[in-house]
């Protein structure tokens, strides 16, 4: 679901997310984790960026993505992989 009003190219910012960037992201997901589905909770809502910007990600809405604490995680040690052993990630 996208909203006109927010296009995936909108800058949201430095350090911080604004409060409507993240209404924006949790009204595209629906308020569901973009990893699970499962109902995010306000209180244990995560927002990454899916590609980091370590990884040459944009800090836009279009990147920015809604997780579950425990997606969070995994989201966090995929990238730690990734540049642990960015060879045996790029062979698979
Ligand atoms: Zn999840």
């Amino acid at each position: 679901m996208r909203t006109a009003t927010y296009p995936d190219d909108a800058p949201i910012g430095d350090a911080y997310l604004t409060h409507e960037a993240v209404r924006a992201v949790l009204e595209r997901q629906d308020n569901r984790c973009a990893g699970c589905s499962a109902a995010l909770d306000a209180g244990s809502t995560y927002f990454d960026l899916r590609r980091p910007a370590i990884c040459g990600g944009s800090h836009t809405l279009g990147n920015l993505e809604a997780l579950c604490p425990s997606c969070h995680r995994n989201h966090m040690h995929r990238i730690r992989e990734l540049f642990a052993d960015p060879v045996a990630h790029r062979n698979k």
